[in-house]
């Protein structure tokens, strides 16, 4: 029986992760040090894990609202609130999800037809291409270059607006880039957006890992509360990856819509995750802020030390990862990644696995520890050398 036939084509079509792949030589290999992996080298801080611990003492251990506990809505509600002063109700237009994994995927399923077209900035995070995909949407790419600072711009995308666009998805500050948008250039594609009848999906999960100027919150901006389906999560900021845990905020059709989708495929996140969630927003800030102050260190050893060796590299203003060209090398952004891998040991994620644009770049994770970054420096500075 050949099973590989009885796949569905909708599955078939999406092109496996080019991050896993090198994962996996990675771990086969012993002295390996990895800026390949977007997560968190710290452990979620101490005080979130013990409430979480509390909670299942206290023998919470049952399903919740589909919609996420109501004091969970309430803070993420609030946070966002004081943050940027978009109100949302935490009845109807907040939607705790299994990470903004679970929110992006629903929130393409919720609006999207077959055929419908889905404007992506890019190089983006690979996962909006293949939700969008197994959605039955198509992805429409917009293309981004490190001379204009990987921004897009709102003359891009009048050139591939369609009567088949439906949607927008956007991700500041952006992975694997680190580029970020300023409000200004934001409020133009906002217009863009209203010219078109577009809905807009905003993935902000980098938001509080904003190093230069402050995040422009995209549902904030005049006229695109309800128009945006904005996502955000725990992940990122408060170290949180296994955690999974993640919120939708929109206006209350769009929010019934995707929990519709969620009741009956995921039913609730996780009520652990959830208790760690609402004392992360509750007491998190200060030792949040401390992760986020040593990422913004490290990603200054990782631009002075790229750009000492001779890699032209665009200075990273959020999340972290740096993005540095390898083109001067005339390798392509896979043959750099792989041989890299073989001689130094260091891995790293070749740019094209972020969409066509991001060929003859590498992305490197800054979330590592000062030690290992200055290790793999040198080994990139040497390998580089060798090839110039
Ligand atoms: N969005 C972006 C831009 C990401 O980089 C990631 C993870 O790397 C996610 C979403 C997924 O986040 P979560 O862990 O909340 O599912």
């Amino acid at each position: 029986m050949n099973w590989a036939e009885r796949i569905s084509p909708a599955v078939n079509a999406v092109p496996p992760s080019g991050i896993r792949r090198f994962f996996d030589i990675a771990a086969e290999m012993k002295g390996v040090i990895s800026l390949g992996v977007g997560e968190p080298d710290f452990i979620t801080p101490w005080h979130i894990r013990e409430s979480c611990v509390h909670g299942l003492h206290k023998g919470y251990t049952a399903y919740t609202s589909n919609y996420g506990l109501l004091e969970l809505r309430e803070e993420i509600a609030r946070n966002i609130l004081n943050n940027y002063s978009v109100s949302y109700d935490p009845r109807k237009e907040v939607l705790v999800t299994v990470g903004v994994s679970e929110a992006l995927d629903l929130a393409v399923r919720s609006i999207l037809s077959p055929g419908d077209e889905v404007l992506i900035p890019e190089p983006c995070y690979v996962s909006y291409k293949a939700c969008v995909m197994l959605a039955g949407g198509k992805p429409v790419p917009v293309l981004t270059a490190m001379e204009h600072e990987f921004r897009v711009t709102v003359e891009q995308l009048e050139k591939l607006v369609t009567p088949r666009t439906k949607a927008l998805l956007i991700g500041y500050p952006n992975n694997p880039t680190g580029a970020i948008m300023p409000e200004k250039e934001l409020a133009e594609i906002a217009a863009f957006a209203e010219r078109h009848d577009l809905i807009v999906i905003s993935d902000e999960i980098y938001a509080d890992l904003t190093y230069q100027g402050t995040h422009t919150c995209f549902a904030g901006l005049p006229g695109m509360r309800d128009r945006t389906i904005l996502l955000n999560g725990f992940s990122k900021a408060y170290a949180m990856t296994g955690w999974r845990i993640g919120y939708a905020l929109s206006n209350p059709e769009f929010i019934a819509a995707m929990n519709k989708i969620h009741q009956y495929t995921m039913l609730c996140a996780p009520i652990t995750a959830q208790l760690g969630a609402i004392e992360a927003l509750r007491h998190g800030k200060d030792k949040m802020e401390k992760m986020v102050a040593e990422y913004n260190c490290r990603r200054q050893l990782m631009l002075d030390g790229l750009r000492s060796i001779g890699v032209s590299c665009f200075e990273p203003k959020g999340a972290f990862y740096i993005f540095p060209s390898i083109k001067e090398t005339g390798m392509t952004s896979l043959q750099f990644a792989e041989e890299l891998l073989k001689a130094e040991k260091v891995a790293v994620v070749p740019g094209d696995a972020f969409g066509l644009s991001g060929e003859g770049f590498i992305r490197c994770s800054y979330a590592s520890s000062i030690s290992n970054l200055t290790e793999a420096l040198e080994r990139i500075g040497k390998f580089v050398r060798q090839r110039l």
